[in-house]
C-alpha cells in the first residue's frame, strides 16, 4: 500500500541552503590557504544532514566530520569517493570492521583504538586510514601529550595511512582567553612529531581567531549554520534558519480566564489568544514562556502561560481584527527573532536550540535557480 503523506504540518523549519553555501564560502576565504571541512554531527546540528552535505559538496567542500559511525553511513548517498568522512568520536571495537569496508576515517582517541585499528590493517593487509586526536588541555578526547609523544610516526605509519592530526580548543568562543595560545603550543609540540600530516585546531570559533590557529584544516559547525562565534565580532555570516508555526485556533477570553497549565496567566483584560502547533516536543523550551514571544508581520505576539508538549498560547489582542487567522503561520525564529535571541531568552547556546529541534517539523530547503543565484551575486 502506498504510504500517504500528510499535506500540512503545524510548523516548518526553513533552511536555507543558499545561505548555508554563502557562509562556507566564506568561511573558505577567511581561512585560506587552510582548508574548511564541514562539520555535519548530530544531523548537521537538527537541520537535515544529507541535504545539507549534498548542498556543501556541490558547492566544492569535500570533508565532513561526523561524531558517530552511524551519522558517517546516513551519508553514503550523497558522498563520492573524493570526499572524506572523519569521525570525530573515535570507534569502538565493534565498530571498527564497518568503517573500514566504508573507507570512512575514524578519529583514534587512545592507545587502545590506534593498537586495535592497526591490528586491523595488518589482519586486512593493506592500510587503513585514520586520524589522531590529542587532548590538549581540555580533557575531553585524545591522546594524553605524553601518550602522543609516544606514538612515533613510524610507529603509525606502516599500517596507518594518518590524514589528519588534530586537537580543540576548550575556550574558542573567548579570544582573549589565555588557554587558546597554551592549548596551540602543546598541540604544536605534537604535530611537529609528525611532519607532513595536516594538522587542525579550529572550530568555528577559532576560525575567527587569528591565522595562527587555522593551521591546514579547519572544522566548521556552527558557523556554517549561520551563528557567529562571538557576537562581538563583525562576520559576513548569513543565518540558515526560520522556524514557524501554525495558529491552529483563535478564541476571545474574558477578563479572569485562565490560560493554559496551572493558569500561570489570568486575563486582565478581555483578549484575543491564539493557539500555536508547536511546543516542547518541537524544542521550544518551556523557560521561553517567562520572555518569549512569536512574530507576525513585524508585530511581537507574547507567549501567555505555560509552553505545552504540542502547543503553546500567544497574545494577539493588539493585532489589527482579521490579520492573522487560524491557519496563519508565525515566526518563532527568523528575522524578527533570532536564534541566538531565543537561545539568550532560555539561558542556552544556539547550538542547544538547533539540536533540539526535534523531528516534527517540515523541513524546506530553500535553493534558488541558477539564473537568480547569479542575479544576487550570491557566489562572487
Ligand atoms: C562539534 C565539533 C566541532 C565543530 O564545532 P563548532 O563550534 O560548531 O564549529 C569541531 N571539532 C570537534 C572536535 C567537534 O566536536
Amino acid at each position: 500500500m502506498a504510504r500517504s503523506t500528510c499535506p500540512t504540518t503545524a510548523s516548518r523549519l526553513i533552511v536555507d541552503l543558499d545561505a548555508l553555501c554563502r557562509n562556507y564560502a566564506s568561511l573558505c576565504r577567511k581561512l585560506a590557504p587552510a582548508a574548511c571541512g564541514a562539520v555535519v554531527k548530530a544531523n548537521a546540528y537538527g537541520l537535515g544532514a544529507v541535504p545539507v552535505v549534498e548542498a556543501l559538496r556541490a558547492a566544492g567542500c569535500r570533508l565532513f566530520f561526523t561524531a558517530h559511525l552511524a551519522e558517517a553511513l546516513d551519508l553514503m548517498s550523497v558522498v563520492d569517493p573524493t570526499c572524506q568522512i572523519v569521525i570525530l568520536n573515535g570507534l569502538d571495537p565493534d565498530c571498527e570492521a564497518v568503517c573500514a569496508e566504508h573507507g570512512f576515517v575514524p578519529v583514534l582517541n587512545s592507545m587502545a583504538q590506534i593498537e586495535r585499528w592497526r591490528a586491523l590493517a595488518i589482519a586486512r593487509g593493506r592500510r587503513l586510514p585514520a586520524a589522531l586526536q590529542v587532548d590538549s588541555g581540555m580533557s575531553r578526547l585524545g591522546l594524553t601529550i605524553d601518550d602522543a609523544r609516544a606514538v612515533s610516526t613510524t610507529a603509525i605509519g606502516d599500517h596507518i595511512d594518518l590524514r589528519l592530526i588534530l586537537t580543540h580548543l576548550a575556550c574558542a568562543d573567548d579570544p582573549d582567553h589565555e588557554e587558546n595560545r597554551a592549548q596551540r603550543a602543546r598541540f604544536e609540540e605534537i604535530t611537529r612529531l609528525f611532519p607532513g600530516i595536516p594538522a587542525s585546531i579550529a572550530n568555528s570559533g577559532a576560525a575567527f581567531l587569528t591565522p595562527e590557529f587555522h593551521l591546514d584544516i579547519a572544522r566548521c559547525g556552527i558557523a556554517l549554520y549561520g551563528v557567529a562565534p562571538t557576537l562581538a565580532q563583525p562576520s559576513e555570516l548569513r543565518s540558515v534558519v526560520r522556524l514557524d508555526a501554525r495558529v491552529i485556533q483563535i478564541r476571545e477570553i474574558e477578563v479572569g480566564t485562565g490560560i493554559g497549565y496551572g493558569f500561570d496567566h489570568i486575563a486582565r483584560r478581555p483578549m484575543r489568544i491564539a493557539t500555536v502547533g508547536i511546543g516542547y516536543a518541537d524544542g521550544i523550551s518551556r523557560r521561553f514562556a517567562l520572555s518569549g514571544a512569536a512574530w507576525y508581520q513585524q508585530h511581537r505576539l507574547p507567549l501567555v502561560g505555560r509552553i505545552s508538549m504540542d502547543s503553546l498560547a500567544i497574545d494577539i489582542s493588539d493585532l489589527p481584527d482579521g490579520l492573522l487567522a487560524e491557519g496563519g503561520f508565525v515566526e518563532l525564529i527568523g528575522p524578527c527573532q533570532s536564534l541566538e535571541a531565543m537561545a539568550d531568552a532560555v539561558g542556552t547556546i544556539p547550538y542547544e536550540i538547533l539540536t533540539g529541534l526535534g523531528r516534527r517539523h517540515e523541513r524546506l530547503y530553500v535553493q534558488n535557480h541558477r539564473s537568480e543565484r547569479h542575479a544576487a551575486g550570491a557566489w562572487s
